[in-house]
């Protein structure tokens, strides 16, 4: 606290992110980071970029990055736009398309960033409550709103829309605009870009975080009709000329020249999240259906609180969020295999199971 702040920054209630603690050993699935490496030809990329060139300022318009965004997504080049991680696309989002005399409308229970950009940039907004099953139900989303903003597959469920659900709420809705931000689709969600093409109100939020093994190079990328594009720019250029870096660049184009590293390593993650969820099930977890990079789980004898703790006395972090409706249920990220094996192990172990009780058979 300190009277030099201005009203804003008193008010404001910041988003906390999943703790990244510096213990030596810790399995570490509370981020939904990608278990494996970069692609190879990243790392090169970034490499060969860091070179006396770093004096110069990077392409302010990041073109050549925009313009493999457009052809991996087979869309025009001013229907892209890219920034700092999808964070800060959303930032540019809320603060330049989703400010309106009607609420903005989203799930009870999603990413936690959401109403945090709401209370830095002025946004009313509703929250829409989740189906007993956790779902996201359309129909909810029919009614007189400013905005729309769902992820997909939501975030901590893991549970995703079809392609049609959410072209059914396009047509629902055609005056106001409708963000999907898919984080995780890259994990087995149908992705909504090729309905871009029909509906001008569509944004589509990505990220390379997740599928693509770059939570640490910070690019995210949106999406959507260039007149969308058009007014992120606009805040963009209000903001910050050069979000992303020259290193960022480089790297974020060589990902989408390396299709078969981000295949394999997915397949990888889906083939561990099936294993992890039949492990946690034999353990008697209620595990959600993903669709992401995580599980939503919970014990019906535990609550959730005691759970993480007791997990994380055995050196395995998970995210557990104290909020309603969720305080006991924990969310897990896909790790390797053996980070995989090591949860289940500590699980089996909070349980006073024995240890293979989660094994197969
Ligand atoms: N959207 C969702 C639903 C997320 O969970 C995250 C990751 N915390 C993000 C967006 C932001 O990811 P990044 O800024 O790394 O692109």
């Amino acid at each position: 606290m300190s009277r030099y702040w201005s009203d804003l920054t008193h008010r404001l209630t910041p988003y906390v992110p999943g703790e990244q603690p510096r213990i030596a050993g810790l399995v570490k699935l509370n981020t939904n980071e990608n278990p494996y490496g970069p692609s190879p030809l990243v790392l090169e990329a970034v490499r060969r970029a860091a070179c006396e060139r770093l004096r110069l300022y990077p392409d302010p318009e990041a073109h050549a990055l925009r313009v493999a965004i457009a052809e991996h997504h087979r869309v025009r080049t001013q229907e892209v736009f890219v920034g700092n991680g999808s964070d800060e696309v959303l930032a540019h989002v809320f603060a330049g398309l989703l400010r309106h005399d009607r609420p903005l409308l989203f799930p009870d229970i999603t990413y936690s960033f959401y109403p945090v950009y709401c209370g830095l940039f002025d946004v009313g907004f509703e929250t829409v409550p989740l189906d007993e099953a956790m779902r996201v139900r359309v129909k909810d989303y029919r009614r007189p709103a400013g905005a729309l903003i769902l992820a997909n597959p939501n975030a901590p469920t893991g549970l995703a829309l079809d392609r049609d659900e959410i072209a059914d709420l396009l047509d629902a809705q055609p005056d106001v605009p409708v963000v999907i931000d898919e984080a995780y689709v890259d994990f087995g969600a149908e992705t909504a870009i090729p309905l871009v093409a029909t509906h001008r109100n569509l944004l589509v939020v990505r990220t390379l975080s997740k599928g693509r093994s770059l939570a640490g190079l910070r690019v995210g990328y949106a999406v959507g009709d260039a007149a969308l594009i058009e007014g992120l720019e606009r805040v963009k250029n209000s903001f910050n000329s050069y979000p992303l870096g020259t290193l960022a660049q480089a790297g974020a184009i060589a990902a989408f020249a390396d299709q078969a590293w981000f295949e394999a390593c997915r397949a990888k993650i889906i083939a561990s999240r099936e294993h992890l969820a039949a492990g946690l099930e034999r353990l008697g977890f209620v595990v959600l259906p993903s669709r992401a990079n995580f599980l939503f789980v919970r014990h019906p004898d535990q609550d959730g609180h005691a759970l993480a703790g007791g997990l994380r006395a055995r050196a395995v972090l998970v995210r557990h969020f104290d909020k309603p409706r969720i305080a006991d249920w924990l969310r897990i990220s896909i790790g390797d295999p053996a980070q995989c094996e090591a949860l289940l192990a500590a699980a089996a172990d909070l349980l006073g199971r024995p240890p293979h009780a989660h094994g197969a058979g």
